[in-house]
């Protein structure tokens, strides 16, 4: 399988070094899910954004903590997954944004949980 967030688990962990193995591990899962989409996953410095989903790529904005990184790249993942919430395909109405992002986060949840992460924890990130 093609590496092609290799750079971005390496970015992860210089910029926490002192980072609990549970969560390079978690950043790592999810990267390994984004490869077999084949999206690539990028921090960077995004402004007004903690996180965006563009076509195939993942934007995490530089600055946030790790757990917070973890925690928004499931929840881009999850915009993936429930095919809502790609920053091109917003409408205008507001009930459907609040719907979308509400189902990434219940996805961003249901991944992070299922890594044996507790609802404290990921509300914590959120
Ligand atoms: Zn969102």
């Amino acid at each position: 399988m093609e590496k092609i967030n290799r750079e971005t688990i390496k970015d992860f962990r210089e910029r926490f070094p002192d980072a609990p193995r549970a969560h390079r591990m978690a950043f790592k899962r999810l990267l390994s899910i984004a490869d077999q989409e084949g999206l690539h996953v990028r921090i960077l410095p995004l402004k007004g954004y903690r996180a965006l989903i563009y076509l195939d790529r993942i934007g995490i904005a530089e600055g946030l903590t790790d757990g917070q990184m973890i925690y928004d790249l499931a929840h881009e993942l999850g915009h993936y997954i429930d095919g809502c919430g790609n920053i091109l395909m917003l409408p205008s109405d507001d009930e459907y944004k609040k719907n979308c992002e509400r189902k990434a986060d219940q996805t961003a949840k249901i991944l992070l949980m299922a890594m044996g992460f507790s609802d404290q924890e990921i509300s914590a990130w959120a």
